[in-house]
């Protein structure tokens, strides 16, 4: 089969042919339908030789989607066929974080070297993709799986960061949204269907900024050193009572912590370049305001934002491209020329 593989430290990826594989004991075959392209592998295929933590050749792609084209030995209850999305941060299954759906925190991944597809496991920018186990995988149903992969890390990513926050986006209450992009345009709408917050949305020019408008923000404002108070001026002296930063660099975290208010939270999504960090202290930061930087999202989330979906609650803006073209896709991804989700439909 062909796949997308980053085989050397510091080049491109690679379309390459490698043996299509087959399920083992407890796992499933996906022939895949769409795999989304993600910020997140950049960061990865920015890594130094001395940092980089995976085994190469590496296929790429966190974000999958297919149809089940065979299961492994003691694989019960998933019909051939079916259509599913896969749940990304793969955990152990049985630690209280796995417990609780939240596979994204397992404590004992690290110890097991399970890693997500994509991200230390193969991914899923190939024709086929193992996923490790039938829980992994939330069914879609006659859901366009195009429009719908990049639900299970651009839309599970800013679900969870939003839900957590949901008790502070009161009616009349401000949200800011830094980055309009894959996650960013799917945060907009999530803040639009499940709170009565308004949303202004950063970005650094006013084709992203038309862009986030057309996706639900009620205010638009250009990301740069004069953003803060910009900002202030829309929200007025109490500042954004939520502000998800999915850019992460240390001049989107400044403007972030400049716009937030009193006991409001501030979510670093974005991975940045791994070093950037808000200041927070007393006379530093707004009195109670909370900094945090979480990672990807529950399971039953993903099965929440799916149900979301059936209810046409997202207009997710893909740019398709196909397997051969996939390195393409990570080049635009790196320019920023991207409108949304760039998708692989191998
Ligand atoms: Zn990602
Ligand atoms: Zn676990």
């Amino acid at each position: 089969m062909k796949a997308l593989q980053y085989v050397t430290v510091g080049a491109e990826p690679e379309v390459r042919e490698i043996p299509t594989p087959e399920p083992g004991p407890g796992e499933v075959l996906l022939k895949v339908t769409a795999a989304g392209v993600c910020h997140s592998d950049d960061f990865v295929m920015s890594m130094p030789l001395e940092m980089f933590g995976f085994d190469l050749p590496l296929t790429l792609g966190h974000e999958g989607a297919g149809t089940v084209a065979a299961v492994g030995e003691g694989v019960r209850g998933l019909e051939l066929g079916t259509s599913a999305v896969v749940y990304g941060p793969w955990g152990c299954g049985t630690c209280w974080f796995c417990a609780q759906g939240m596979e994204n925190y397992c404590s004992r991944a690290g110890e097991l070297r399970i890693f997500p597809p994509g991200l230390g496991a193969p991914g899923a920018i190939a024709e086929y993709l193992i996923v490790d186990s039938p829980r992994h995988l939330v069914p879609i149903g006659d859901l366009d799986p195009v429009q719908t992969v990049p639900l299970t890390d651009a839309g599970l990513t800013p679900y969870h960061a939003i839900k957590r926050s949901l008790g502070k986006l009161r009616p009349g209450s401000w949200a800011v949204v830094i980055g309009s992009g894959g996650l960013g345009h799917v945060a907009i709408q999530l803040l639009r269907q499940l709170s009565s917050a308004r949303v202004v949305a950063l970005d650094v020019n006013d084709e992203k900024l038309e862009f986030a408008k057309s996706v639900g923000a009620h205010e638009a404002v250009l990301s740069n050193a004069q953003a803060p108070d910009n900002v202030r001026k829309i929200t007025g002296a109490a500042g954004a009572s939520l502000v998800l930063d999915f850019v992460g660099y240390q001049p989107t975290i400044d403007i972030a912590m400049g716009v937030a208010g009193i006991d409001s939270d501030v979510t670093i999504v974005g991975v940045g370049d791994g070093k950037s960090a808000a200041r927070v202290g007393f006379g530093v930061s707004p009195y109670e305001a909370a900094v945090t930087s979480p990672y990807w999202g529950a399971r039953s989330e993903l099965i929440e934002l799916i149900d979301l979906a059936h209810e046409g609650a997202f207009d997710i803006a893909v740019e398709r491209f196909d397997l051969d073209n996939a390195p393409e896709a990570y080049r635009r991804l790196a320019a920023n020329t991207l409108r949304g989700r760039a998708v692989i439909v191998p």
